[in-house]
């Protein structure tokens, strides 16, 4: 057991040691979160690791099986600042609907992608009739110059497929081996889906300027120079690496996120991100007096959504 001083030291450090002669990674073990009604593996943020590049949050969701009668994920409406929610479907159907109007149902192998910028709210919501979940929400931190922008919604039916060795990779934002995925985003970063059926090898190439980490989201066989690595167990490469070797056997799949590293300091309470405490409690203000920041939406299955007290705030 690591002192919590070791843990906020392990966090900030971007450069994972190297033993015997091979940089090692930081492994992170996932905490059980609920959301919606559904339990949730939780890698980010993480006393032990609180970003990946401009990826701040990062929940897996699944797989899960509801029986006849269970609805499913029911998340009501709920406020987001200066973040891109970033969902990868796996298996499942849900459907987003936003204060924007805008109203998408996800499905397997494509992505939602919700821009906050200055304020938005949204519900996502199991699409009736289906009894499946499995995928990735991830939140991106905006940068400074880009905190209040205007909020959009974007969806991605169609992402880059292609062969890495006997991987098939599904780039879902950035760039990789000569592929480009359309998905809008305002740092450099990446985020790509590997799947394998079978055993092979791999050297996946990096770049030493991009921190990455790769999560298994089903399967097993995986192993990252040598050490498996198991379903929910993020492992954190760090910077200044130009490749990652990867081992595979039997079928499963990963999520390989990366990027530059944040250039801002940024706080994450609840569902906001800002780059200042003062910017959060005017958002938390705003949403608790109903603010036409965040639109309104209407019959919604789920209740709206309370934030707790700001501590900070609390001690003040
Ligand atoms: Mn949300």
């Amino acid at each position: 057991m690591s002192t919590s001083g070791t843990d906020a030291d392990a966090a900030l450090d971007r450069n994972c040691p190297i033993i015997d002669g091979r940089r090692e990674f930081q492994r992170v073990s996932a905490r059980t979160s609920d959301v919606g009604g559904i339990s949730v593996a939780r890698l980010l943020p993480h006393r032990q690791r609180r970003l990946i590049g401009a990826w701040c949050f990062l929940d897996h969701a699944g797989p899960a099986n509801f029986d006849d009668g269970q609805s499913g994920l029911i998340v009501g409406p709920h406020p987001h600042t200066c973040l891109q929610t970033f969902t990868w479907m796996i298996a499942g159907e849900v459907l987003h609907r936003d204060s924007l109007g805008c109203e998408q149902i996800i499905r397997p192998g494509q992505v939602n992608l919700m821009t906050a910028g200055h304020g938005i709210s949204h519900i996502e919501e199991t699409v009736p009739g289906c009894n499946l979940l499995h995928a990735a929400q991830l939140w991106i931190a905006l940068p400074h110059a880009e905190r209040f922008i205007a909020p959009r919604f974007d969806h991605y039916p169609e992402l880059p497929e292609f062969g890495l060795g006997k991987l098939t990779a599904t780039l879902l934002v950035g760039e990789y081996a000569g592929f480009g995925a359309p998905t809008l985003r305002f740092s450099p970063l990446i985020a790509m889906d590997l799947q394998w059926r079978g055993a092979g090898q791999n050297a996946l190439e990096l770049r030493p300027d991009f921190e990455y980490g790769i999560l298994p989201l089903e399967g097993g066989g995986l192993h990252l120079d040598g050490s498996a690595l198991a379903v929910d167990e993020l492992a954190y490469l760090g910077q200044e690496r130009d490749s990652v070797r990867l081992d595979y056997s039997g079928g499963g799949r990963a999520l390989l996120i990366g990027g530059e590293p944040l250039d801002a300091e940024i706080t994450i309470w609840w569902n906001f991100v800002a780059h200042s405490k003062a910017d959060i409690e005017q958002a938390q203000d705003d949403w608790n007096a109903a603010d036409k920041r965040f639109g309104e939406i209407t019959a919604a299955r789920g209740r709206r959504l309370q934030p707790p007290e700001i501590p900070w705030r609390r001690d003040r």
